[in-house]
């Protein structure tokens, strides 16, 4: 067994163990979710590092008699002060990463994953205000296709038809359902619906130039909670209020 292995690596969450030790929490695109201890006082140069939302080059060693692993290095590359200067930008991205733990870091495509989940952080650095609703959408809409627990936006889930530009549609147990099957659910107009199919094909930094009305996106954004909830059995509530 290999004793110091590296990854890249994003810091999701960190706890207190004792007076000077942590636990912390890795998104890693090598092997997914990852955790493990970092010794040291208080000037050790790890506890600044090791951060949430911090990423970079991880070096952790495995101590197999003992069965735990260490950080040994973490080499930050990027820092993201702009996520604390500001107190919703910071809820968005603590709603993010725990977002990926209660999916175990998306069960497989962790290169994926943490593409979605800097992108989506980076984005929060600098976004105004307007753009935390939309952006919150974007990241749930591309997790929730990365979990590959999406329903399709183009056809009926009961009866198959196509859903027309126009189409009013209803969000019934996991399926995206057509007027002429229900008026029951969480409705999904036209307009939340060709929103949510145009962001799903762009990269979290170009959100900007992809607009709706407050209510398609209010709606796209009760739509992708709701599914996430449904999804995870369990509620992230900073998802429905930013
Ligand atoms: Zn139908």
């Amino acid at each position: 067994m290999l004793r110091n292995i590296r990854y890249n690596a994003l810091v999701l969450k960190v706890k207190a163990v004792g007076q000077s030790h942590r636990e912390a929490w890795f998104l890693s695109a090598e092997s997914g979710i990852l955790h493990a201890t970092v010794f040291g006082g208080p000037r050790s140069h790890l506890k600044g590092a090791v951060a949430p939302f911090h990423q970079g080059n991880l070096l952790l060693y495995y101590n197999p008699v003992k069965d735990y692993a260490k950080v040994t290095e973490f080499d930050v590359c990027t820092w993201r002060p702009g996520l604390r200067e500001d107190y919703q930008r910071l809820m968005a991205a603590f709603a993010l990463t725990e977002t990926i733990l209660s999916s175990y870091g998306s069960g497989g495509t962790w290169h994926e994953a943490l593409n979605i989940a800097e992108a989506t952080l980076d984005a929060y650095t600098e976004a105004s205000e307007q753009l935390y609703r939309p952006l919150a959408v974007h990241f749930l809409w591309h997790w929730i296709s990365l979990l590959g627990l999406n329903p399709s936006l183009e056809h009926c889930d009961r009866c198959g038809a196509l859903l027309s530009a126009h189409a009013l549609t209803f969000f019934v147990h996991g399926s995206l359902v057509c007027e002429s099957c229900t008026h029951d659910g969480l409705a999904l107009g036209a307009g939340a619906r060709r929103w949510l199919h145009s962001i799903g094909q762009i990269p979290a930094c170009s959100i900007a130039r992809y607009s709706a009305s407050p209510a398609s996106i209010s709606q796209a954004k009760n739509f992708v909670t709701v599914l996430l909830r449904e999804s995870l059995g369990k509620r992230i509530q900073t998802w429905e209020i930013i």
